[in-house]
């Protein structure tokens, strides 16, 4: 095992993309067992020293960014262990905790299979992606991780390692009562209700959930999770793309509208228009890609990235339903982009991803932290939350961008300020924004979960009663909440 006990050695450790700052962190333990991941813990649980679990830093929200204490690195739980494939062309694959989600996208591919959830930072470590239950694109026709992942072994604050493999230990009535090796465990889930929508804020909760999707998504505040098996689905035939732009928001959240009712009612077929990923770009979002990109039309209001399965033989009908729909909702088709090639669909993809790139380099040029939200609302009130956002911010000083997963309901909306006055400013607009979303039924935190920088929200989410009830759970397997300390849960709660 690496030990790094001199601050200067460890500095990358300290940080993730939020800006938050870590405390007085005493040293990291780079693992490279199973056995060390234990003796790490089991050494602070003897002395009573705070752990941070650390993936690979690109969360948004600071989980991985400790208060002081030490920190348990997974970079060296960095081992591929299988990938099986069945015969219906599906299959699995069972890696350590610090393999890089890129490398299972290319472990699966080489064998003819996809790792259906598509976060955009491919140099997450699949660990992290599992503590965050990420999800991305795709997530619009696969959903999050939470729904891949088969089985983990999760390493315990006592140093215990649970196996958990999906459908062996289900909740009756919210109450699980299960043993392992010598151990018995009794205790009731979280009994808050949660949204009906993507969402990953707060521990997982239903009368009959299994134990593993409590562990997915809690962010590094129950366990370390050591290893994880992951399941994946055929690669399809061929996949083609394109950037529809229109003249206004309304002709593009009509569009939306009908392709995501389609997509619905088309589910698995190859045959039909059926998006695999809906993606919104706004107006500003646009005049930053033009900065880079030239050729994004001056006249667009909006513009959405889509993705469809299809095979050699669908193909040509299925761009033409595309092409009609578009027409239809009246998107400047002269000025879209329909993917010719395979290499077309990367040039769309890397337009895609540049944005949080583009935003990031303004930020740095400007010195300043964006103010991001990460909320989804229920299908039925999409249209409302867009007005309030244009409501707060068309006219007003900010610069600002939104964009996102409009095919879930999730949106980001990043304010960019230009200087501190109007970083307070914008957090008051932020403040409504959450508001307004819970009062639709809306969620905090849609894929990047709550880390540090959203407990506040979490409780404006659940209430106190809710965050007591997640302490409890905490305090089964983590009785001195010594594991991601300030992560999820205020510290007042910890010993309730
Ligand atoms: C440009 C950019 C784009 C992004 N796009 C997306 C996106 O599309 N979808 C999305 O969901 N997220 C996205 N993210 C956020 C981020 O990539 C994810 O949250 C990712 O899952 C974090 O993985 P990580 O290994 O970097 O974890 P870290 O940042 O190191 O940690 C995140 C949290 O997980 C905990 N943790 C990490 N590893 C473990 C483990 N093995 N066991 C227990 N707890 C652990 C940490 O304690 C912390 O609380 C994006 C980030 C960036 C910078």
């Amino acid at each position: 095992m690496i030990v790094k006990s001199n601050r200067d050695e460890f500095l990358n450790y300290l940080n993730d993309t939020s800006g938050l700052k870590a405390g007085d962190v005493e040293a990291v333990y780079i693992p490279e067992t199973y056995e060390e991941v234990s003796q790490v813990l089991q050494l602070a649980a003897k002395e009573q020293k705070l752990v941070t679990v650390s993936g690979n830093g690109t969360g948004t929200t600071g989980g991985r960014v400790a208060p002081g204490g030490l920190i348990l690195a997974t970079d060296k739980l960095n081992q591929i262990h299988s990938v099986t494939k069945n015969l219906d062309g599906t299959g699995l694959i069972t890696v350590q905790a610090g393999v890089l989600l890129s490398t299972v996208h290319v472990e699966a591919k080489r064998y003819g299979m996809i790792y259906p959830p598509d976060p955009t930072e491919n140099s997450a470590f699949i660990g992290g992606t599992v503590a965050t239950n990420a999800s991305g694109a795709r997530s619009f026709r696969f959903g999050a991780t939470r729904n891949w992942v088969e089985s983990i072994k999760v390493a315990l604050p006592d140093g215990f390692i649970l196996s958990l493999k999906r459908g062996e230990i289900v909740a009756n009535d919210f109450q699980f009562n299960f043993s392992s090796g010598s151990k018995t465990y009794s205790f009731s889930a979280p009994e808050y209700l949660m949204p009906d929508i993507k969402h990953a804020a707060g521990y997982y909760s239903k009368p009959d959930m299994d134990l593993i999707d409590l562990f997915i998504g809690s962010e590094g505040t129950l366990g370390v999770i050591i290893e994880v098996q992951l399941k994946l689905l055929p690669k399809p035939e061929k996949v083609f793309s394109g950037i529809l732009f229109f003249p206004s928001e309304t002709n593009l959240l009509n569009f939306v509208e009908i392709a995501e009712k389609l997509s619905n009612e088309n589910v698995n077929s190859t045959e039909l228009l059926n998006a695999t990923s809906l993606e919104f770009f706004d107006e500003q979002s646009l005049l930053f890609l033009k900065g880079k990109y030239p050729k994004t039309p001056d006249e667009a209001k909006g513009a959405i990235y889509f993705e469809q399965e299809c095979t050699a033989q669908t193909e040509d009908s299925l761009l033409e339903a595309w092409y009609n729909l578009a027409l239809e909702h009246e998107a400047l088709i002269d000025s879209s982009w329909f993917a010719q090639n395979p290499k077309d669909d990367e040039f769309f993809k890397e337009y895609r991803h540049a944005l949080p790139a583009l935003i990031n380099e303004f930020l740095s040029r400007n010195g300043v932290k964006k103010i991001s939200s990460d909320i989804a609302v229920p299908e039925l009130h999409f249209r409302d939350m867009m007005k309030v956002y244009h409501a707060h911010l068309d006219g007003s000083p900010f610069k600002w961008v939104i964009f996102g997963h409009i095919g879930d309901h999730h949106l980001h909306m990043n304010i960019l300020p230009h200087n501190e006055a109007e970083h307070t400013a914008g957090k008051v607009i932020y403040n409504q924004f959450i508001s307004e979303a819970l009062k639709m039924g809306g969620t905090i935190s849609a894929e990047h979960g709550v880390g540090k920088l959203k407990v506040q929200y979490l409780e404006q989410m659940y209430g106190k009663e809710g965050i007591k009830q997640m302490a409890k759970v905490k305090a089964c397997f983590d009785p001195a909440g010594l594991l991601g300390r300030g992560t999820l849960i205020p510290e007042t709660f910890l010993s309730t």
